[in-house]
């Protein structure tokens, strides 16, 4: 048995509503608990600020696009000058890259930042195995994998013919065969349309040959989702991402989950998690007139419950954008010329990487990098509203602290800005010089675990420091009753903590890797019915049109580390 109190420290936990009280924590074989033995180890945590372990909702981080950006890109090895850049040795190994890390440098990162979890938002299904092998190599963190769901063949055929519980049947099926976590969509109908050299721009452009709409495939998928009761609710990277005037299709694809109510036993709230919304939130016509939709897109936001955002920061980086919207990435090298890749995964999905900058000095990325932190000090319920860079597409998840800093301090926003060359046209084209708000800590533990670790379903494992959850606990250097007159030093506290503790074992030390426990995978097990159309329908595209045989396409058991199942046991 292992006993651990932290004590004195300023908690913040939404989920239990701590607001910064000192409070003790108690930690008993990898659990939090209500109280320890007196042969406790003590860590003593006066002065310093106390979090749950940090939970990411939206990451690339593992999986077969990921490895395509790092040997498209050995000069990303090379950055130096930023977070950890170049080759270093800390913890047990080698860690190199700096917008698509080694898979030691990401779990080593995530852990000196305070993190637990994370989500790697798309999993080609084919190459399931691949996702799951970077988990194995990753260290320390917990991580899920979301299969891509909105341009398969599957589904398009069944939600075409509102066949929602063959569809169920079919989703049930392909979490289990590549233990996948949840739904995600990414530009729904489009990347299929790209098959054919086309696009789905609007939500009810027609897919070739399938004959159904963007939008008929998310409302499909929604319904899907809440009659199976997943933990999460579909996880939508929508249609037109990236496009100047593009916010007023997003409201409209975020109206498509009003009716729906979520129907789950985790807690989950939302319909709809409407992922990196900041490349959703355009106004302009053009990029000469490109502008920040972040009010207009946020106020629909705030008033709907039933739905979660993550916000997609631009954080003013050289970095490497990845996704499933193929057609999307064939539109951004047609306007940097950088390298391109593009991959058709057969009856599943596509994908696409380029490199990207985002010169501060450039009118457009300065008003990116606005309406990201526009967004959330838009947010009325920061629950709602999750910090994220949708690594490494806006910038990499190492820039996290770097965002905090700039939402809790006007100061350093304000500082950001004054270097940007094309200030004026910034500040003309967005809100945020006239925005006031700084968030607090609480803020932070709300839009950093509280809030994703809930839009997961998961926080009675993750983001919670409630009697019963992991004991993933975060200690940063940051005295809560006299937050510093420097901005500099947020960002350095959130960057290194002083203790990251993983299951009850203290994995970072005053920014150190100390220890590598063993982590889990997590993934959905659904008990449906057996359907015995569904299983005909998969044999047949098997031998029909699929590379691989059936019996080699789920991911062997043996492959998954450590598995740790989400158990929903369907019931119509
Ligand atoms: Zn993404």
């Amino acid at each position: 048995m292992s006993e651990m109190l932290i004590k004195n420290g300023y908690v913040f936990d939404p989920i239990s509503g701590i607001k910064g009280d000192k409070t003790d924590i108690a930690i008993k074989d990898g659990k939090i608990v209500e109280k320890v033995s007196s042969k406790a180890k003590i860590i003593d945590a006066a002065g310093k600020t106390v979090m749950a372990g940090g939970c990411e909702i939206h990451a690339h981080v593992a999986g077969p696009k990921v490895n395509a950006g790092r040997t498209m890109r050995p000069e990303d090895k090379l950055f130096r000058g930023s977070y950890r850049g170049g080759i270093v040795k800390q913890g047990k190994r080698m860690e190199m890259g700096f917008s698509i890390p080694s898979t030691w440098k990401t779990g080593y990162a995530y852990a000196r930042m305070g993190y637990a979890f994370t989500n790697e938002a798309a999993m080609p299904p084919l190459l399931a195995p691949h996702v799951h092998e970077e988990f194995r190599d990753t260290p320390i963190i917990d991580q899920a994998a979301m299969p891509v769901f909105g341009n398969n063949w599957f589904c398009l055929e069944y939600l075409k013919n509102k066949e929602i519980e063959n569809n169920a049947a079919y989703v049930a099926w392909l979490l289990k065969s590549t233990f996948g976590f949840g739904i995600k969509v990414v530009n729904p109908g489009g990347t299929e349309a790209w098959g054919w050299g086309e696009n789905c721009v609007d939500i009810h452009d027609p897919v070739p040959y399938f004959d159904i709409t963007p939008a008929e495939i998310i409302k499909g998928l929604i319904e899907t989702n809440e009659y199976l009761g997943l933990p999460h609710s579909v996880h939508l990277h929508g249609n037109n991402l990236g496009n100047p005037g593009n916010y007023e299709h997003t409201i409209e694809t975020l109206k498509l989950a009003s009716g729906y109510k979520p129907k789950n036993k985790f807690g989950r709230e939302q319909v709809l998690h409407n992922t990196h919304l900041q490349f959703f939130s355009y106004k302009g016509d053009s990029w000469g007139t490109f502008a920040s939709a972040a009010k207009e897109v946020m106020d629909y936001v705030n008033k709907t419950d039933t739905l979660t955002v993550d916000l997609g920061c631009v954080t003013l980086d050289e970095t490497t954008t990845m996704t499933a919207d193929g057609p999307f990435e064939h539109h951004l090298n047609q306007l940097n010329h950088l390298k391109w890749s593009n991959v058709d995964v057969e009856l599943e999905t596509g994908s696409g990487v380029v490199p990207y900058v985002y010169d501060k000095d450039i009118a457009v990325c300065g008003i990116q990098w606005a309406i990201g932190l526009e967004l959330a000090l838009y947010a009325k319920d920061l629950m709602r509203v999750h910090i994220t860079t949708d690594h490494p597409n806006a910038g990499p998840f190492t820039r996290y602290p770097r965002i905090i800093k700039w939402l809790m301090s006007k100061k350093a926003r304000e500082a950001t800005l004054d270097t940007m060359k094309r200030k004026e046209k910034i500040i003309k084209s967005t809100d945020l010089a006239g925005m006031d708000r700084e968030l607090g800590l609480y803020d932070i533990a709300m839009m950093t675990r509280a809030g994703p670790a809930k839009a997961l379903g998961l926080s009675n494992i993750y983001g919670s420091l409630k009697a019963g959850a992991d004991a993933n606990v975060a200690i940063y250097n940051l005295d809560a009753t006299k937050l510093p007159t420097d901005p500099e030093l947020i960002e350095n506290a959130f960057s290194n903590t002083l203790y990251t503790i993983k299951e009850g074992v203290i994995v970072v030390q005053n920014g150190e890797i100390v220890a590598e426990p063993q982590k889990h995978t997590i993934w959905t097990k659904v008990s449906v019915p057996e359907n015995a159309q569904v299983m005909r329908d998969i044999k047949e595209k098997f031998t029909k049109s699929y590379t691989v045989n059936l019996e080699n396409y789920a991911v062997f058991d043996e492959h998954v580390h450590n598995p740790r199942a989400i158990e929903v046991e369907f019931s119509a």
